[in-house]
């Protein structure tokens, strides 16, 4: 069963979400060389609790933190230390959730710490433009697994335009999102399209591609949660909580808009 939500519920959904954008933001202008990522996490959090709004991460399974930071190899669930410290040259992806009169948001972003090299500047473009393209195929109507399709093909094009070779991660993917951080369904960021459970109005998918600039294998550290590259291949992973609307998708954990 995929939750359905009224258009008040997606109202209060667009609400955690503008929490969890304004964590990311602030986290974004806080990354630089010499920030650990422990110091991030405490900017998500008080931003998130500044809001009224708690971090959903914070004990999901026992995760110790309010953001996953997942630095250069790191794909995901990267927990924060004051040890992590960041240099020039480093990308981070920051991953933050949230939840707000008992709805939640989560999304995700990957920042360069200093300048971008060109082949880091290229694996975040890939990843970002498979997430919009993915998010651009969430409408009522379409089956699940053409939101899948859409993200491998836009990954394959970026591949193709960059002359690069971008590993998509398997084992990790998006999956549907309100009175819950994770439930049905799981949205692979690969497939072929015309199957799974149509998307109708009211539905809400996190979609969160992750790439990497080598191997598509994994491994979780022995701390249970940090999830890295095989090959030392550096990840980046982009996420938006999208709503399916009669209106087409509403990105809820967008920026504001100023
Ligand atoms: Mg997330
Ligand atoms: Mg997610």
């Amino acid at each position: 069963m995929i939750e359905i939500k009224s258009p008040g519920e997606l109202e209060a959904m667009r609400a955690a979400g503008i929490v969890v954008a304004r964590a990311l933001g602030n986290v974004q202008a806080a990354v630089k060389a010499g920030v650990s990522t422990a110091e991030l996490d405490e900017i998500a959090e008080q931003t998130i609790r500044d809001a009224g709004a708690v971090p959903s991460f914070k004990g999901y399974h026992g995760f110790p933190a309010s953001i996953c930071a997942s630095v250069n190899e790191q794909i995901v669930h990267g927990i924060p230390a004051p040890t992590q410290v960041l240099a020039d040259g480093d990308i981070i992806s920051v991953d933050c959730g949230a939840i707000l009169d008992d709805w939640h948001g989560d999304s995700a972003m990957t920042f360069a710490v200093g300048e971008f090299s060109a082949a880091d500047a290229d694996l975040s473009a890939a990843t970002r433009a498979s997430m919009e393209a993915g998010i651009a195929a969430t409408v009522a109507g379409a089956k699940l697994y053409d939101v899948s399709h859409a993200i491998e093909t836009a990954t394959r094009a970026a591949a193709e335009a960059h002359g690069r070779s971008y590993g998509i991660v398997r084992e990790y993917g998006g999956h549907g999102i309100g009175s819950s951080m994770h439930m049905d369904p799981f949205l692979p960021n690969y497939g072929k399209p015309g199957r799974g459970p149509r998307l109708r109005p009211g539905m809400a998918i996190a979609i969160e591609p992750m790439l990497t600039l080598g191997t598509e294998e994994t491994l979780e550290l022995e701390d249970g949660w940090t999830v890295v590259t095989t090959d030392g291949s550096r990840a980046a992973h982009w996420e938006h909580t999208v709503a399916i609307t009669e209106d087409g998708p509403w990105v809820l954990t967008a920026p504001e808009a100023s």
